[in-house]
């Protein structure tokens, strides 16, 4: 099995993450990634080290990378400044978000959904952009149902966005579903399936109780089981992501884009077992 795939990356603070972000890079190279996105802290907490990043990442790697854009927080001037930098820097595609707003930062920005900055990019830039943004197959959790959540996404698909990438999960019936309510709502762009391989399960835990992403009760029982075995624990979580990824391209998946932490080893691990 052979899909197209695609990378994420946060900009590294300090130089041990740096050469960290380096190695990782050099690795997952192998795996000819279609491209690589770098995220974007709201509020101007990375503003500084996404665009340092993607141009890293093209210009040492050779990478196509991609940098998200998030408008919490931001003025429209300072987007207008972002979007002209990744264009001066190559970018074609970007990764279009609304962000969250970092606690004890008051300014909300002046773009209130990601949708709104889809018609700013489409206004600013036209075409020049190939526009992913994000959606939820178990909803985004501020949203007032389901419903209400696909209705949003589908105004900010037809606001300009050309593909989404969802957010992690380990359901792949959730995945399933939303594609198949997406499309009776009438998108018909690529929803590409993010992938969070498991590397440390208490983080993940963390993560996943503030992004709405559910782990089944059932994994958690059996990570629970293996104790302080980590050499059980990296092969279970391997083993169950990449026959989810099996799964979701079998059922028509577009690509897979994984949320690398960027680290090599649980992402390598998936790939490696995909058949
Ligand atoms: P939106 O699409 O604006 O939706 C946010 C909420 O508002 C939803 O509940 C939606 O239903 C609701 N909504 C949308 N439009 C309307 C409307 N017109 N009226 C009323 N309600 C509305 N965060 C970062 O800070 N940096 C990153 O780099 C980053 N990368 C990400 C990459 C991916 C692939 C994904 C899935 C998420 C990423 N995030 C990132 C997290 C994201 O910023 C948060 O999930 C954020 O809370 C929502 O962003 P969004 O773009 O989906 O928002």
């Amino acid at each position: 099995m052979t899909p197209a795939i695609s990378f994420e990356f946060y900009p590294p603070k300090t130089d041990e993450q740096r050469v960290q972000l380096d190695r990782t890079a050099r690795k997952l190279k192998a795996w000819t990634p279609d491209f690589v996105s770098v995220t974007f802290g709201a509020g101007g907490s990375t503003l500084s080290y996404t665009p340092d990043v993607v141009r890293e990442l093209r210009e040492t790697h050779g990478f196509d990378s991609v940098p998200h854009l998030s408008c919490m927080g931001g003025t429209r001037e300072e987007i207008r400044e972002l979007l002209r930098l990744y264009r001066a820097l190559g970018c074609t595609q970007l990764v279009a978000l609304r962000g969250d707003l970092p606690s004890g930062m008051a300014r909300m920005g002046d773009l209130r959904y990601a949708g709104d900055l889809v018609s700013f990019i489409r206004q600013e830039q036209g075409d020049h952009f190939r526009i992913h943004v994000g959606c939820y197959p178990e909803m985004h959790p501020q949203a007032e149902d389901a419903l209400a959540d696909l209705a949003h996404f589908k105004a900010k698909m037809d606001a300009g966005a050309d593909a989404a990438i969802t957010q992690y999960f380990y359901n792949a019936d959730a995945y399933f579903h939303f594609v198949e309510q997406a499309r009776r709502a009438g998108v018909d762009a690529p929803i590409i399936p993010g992938i969070m391989p498991i590397s440390n399960f208490s983080q993940l835990k963390r993560f996943s109780d503030a992004c709405g992403a559910e782990i089944p009760r059932w994994i958690g029982k059996r990570m629970a089981a293996f104790g302080d075995d980590a050499d059980s624990i990296r092969e279970f979580a391997a083993d169950l992501v990449a026959r989810m990824c099996e799964r979701l391209v079998a059922g028509g998946a577009p690509e897979l884009h994984f949320y690398t932490l960027n680290l090599a080893k649980p992402t390598e691990a998936v790939l490696s077992r995909l058949r």
